[in-house]
């Protein structure tokens, strides 16, 4: 017999301790939903409920739950190989997927491309991956005393040690503040609130000049600085004008630093193009992809390096090498997995597919700006959010925190029980759904929206 939802609740509350939750909350304000099975952009309880996932699951998905494709490759290659130890071993899913990244990677002209993948297992991993091999590139070439690194206010990297140091989300970073990396903080291009283009190309411009400076006040001292092109999408979505990127490009250039582009959660076609990258015409020395990589399906990172970058560790000395490690580095079943997605993206046309899904995001989310609580609507290809007006008390030093506050709750439960999965980042409601919702769960996924603003009402 099938356990019913309720037994799933409890037998979870007995063993399992979440992820990005304070446990206290459950099982009464938040509740836990168990899911039997996913189907698409839906996601279905052991009672039957059905809830369309609006977030794509923390932003891996990418055409569906359970796409039967990908499920397929999965399978395939389970009975083939389903891991071994990628040092002094190789196999065909790893050269292939490589080959792949590199060969549709951002490129700029004038520039070497990126020319080496290097694997780890997941999004922090590969951002430590990259803080590691910018910093290790500069000591092997006796260039010791570039040890910092330039991060931008709102940004988010991951929680590892590393990864949070060059992250700027309070809650999340305070507490672990004495352990953390001595980082160098540049303000945040952020477009909030732009009116127009060329308001938006101020921001950017503006952002640029304040970095310019932070770089000439540290000659020397800093070997990378990592970013999320385009979207600050853990800093509440914030989105910004792809100048700022071209004109990082130029200061990274002009110190000689080392450029990270941390594209874990902005790939694979999220903000309309397949990187947000090319939307500046920029290259970075170091690209970080995950979460959408393999679909959603599996746990992978890829870091992809210019040749330059891997050339600086070519020596007779094992030290000079990059001995950084994961056990699962290159896993056979998410390189297979990530084949398959990409295989996908290119036969169903995805990307062109989009545009007419994010005109149609356009459509149904325009009228949200006419709420007396929203405060900005805007949008980056497939992605929207909904900004409101800041609650007292609401969103950590005015920083985005997943459901913070009774309004990100009440917004969160009100969706629910209109059957959609939406997360609030402390004051913005955003729809970052799987590429394969139709027109009729769009119009679903509006109308929970509505719902959910309905609660953020102050009498509500
Ligand atoms: N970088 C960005 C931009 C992210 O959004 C995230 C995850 N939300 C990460 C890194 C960390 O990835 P992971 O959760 O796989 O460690």
């Amino acid at each position: 017999m099938i356990a019913a939802a309720s037994d799933w609740r409890a037998r979870d509350l007995a063993v399992l301790w979440h992820p990005c939750t304070q446990m206290r909350e459950h099982p009464d304000a938040l509740p836990l939903f168990p899911v039997a099975h996913g189907e698409g952009a839906w996601l279905v309880g052991f009672d039957g409920r059905r809830v369309l996932d609006g977030v794509s699951s923390w932003w891996t998905n990418l055409h569906g739950h359970a796409e039967p494709r990908i499920a397929d490759a999965i399978g395939r290659q389970a009975r083939t190989l389903e891991q071994v130890i990628l040092a002094g071993f190789s196999h065909a899913p790893a050269v292939e997927l490589a080959e792949r990244l590199l060969a549709c990677a951002p490129q700029q002209a004038g520039r070497q491309p990126l020319a080496k993948v290097f694997y780890a297992d997941n999004g922090s991993s590969g951002v430590e991956v990259a803080l590691k091999m910018a910093f290790h590139w500069f000591h092997n070439r006796g260039d010791s005393r570039r040890t910092r690194f330039v991060t931008l206010a709102n940004s988010y990297h991951g929680e590892t040690l590393g990864a949070l140091s060059v992250g700027d989300i309070p809650l999340y970073r305070r507490v672990y503040a004495p352990l953390l990396l001595d980082v160098l903080f540049a303000p945040s291009p952020d477009a909030f609130g732009s009116r127009d283009e060329a308001a938006a190309i101020a921001c950017a411009e503006r952002a640029a000049d304040a970095l310019s400076q932070l770089l000439d006040a540290h000659p020397g001292e800093v070997c990378a600085m990592i970013l999320e092109p385009l979207v600050q999408c853990a800093g509440g979505m914030r989105m910004h004008h792809p100048r700022y990127l071209q004109r990082v490009r130029e200061l990274c250039d002009r110190h000689g630093v080392l450029l990270i582009a941390d594209e874990i959660a902005v790939g694979f076609g999220r903000t309309g193009t397949l990187f947000a990258c090319e939307q500046a015409g920029i290259q970075p020395d170091l690209l970080c992809l995950s979460k959408g990589l393999t679909g959603g399906f599996l746990p992978l990172c890829a870091v992809l390096a210019t040749q330059q970058v891997y050339d600086g560790f070519l020596d007779d000395s094992r030290e000079r090498a990059f001995l950084h490690s994961h056990s699962y580095s290159g896993n056979p079943l998410a390189c297979a997995a990530a084949l398959a997605s990409l295989d996908i993206l290119h036969a169903d046309d995805v990307i062109e597919r989009n545009r007419g899904t994010a005109a149609r995001m356009t459509a149904l989310a325009a009228p949200f700006a006419q709420h007396p609580q929203v405060a900005e609507v805007r949008q980056a290809g497939m992605i929207v959010a909904i900004e409101l007006h800041p609650e007292a008390g609401n969103a950590e030093d005015g920083h985005a925190v997943e459901i913070a506050g009774r309004r990100g709750l009440r917004m969160y439960r009100a969706a629910l029980d209109h059957g959609v999965l939406l997360r609030p980042l402390g004051d913005v409601l955003y729809w970052m759904p799987p590429y394969c919702i139709d027109d009729a769960q769009l119009k679903v996924l509006a109308g929970a929206t509505a719902a959910a603003l309905e609660e953020a009402s102050p009498c509500a």
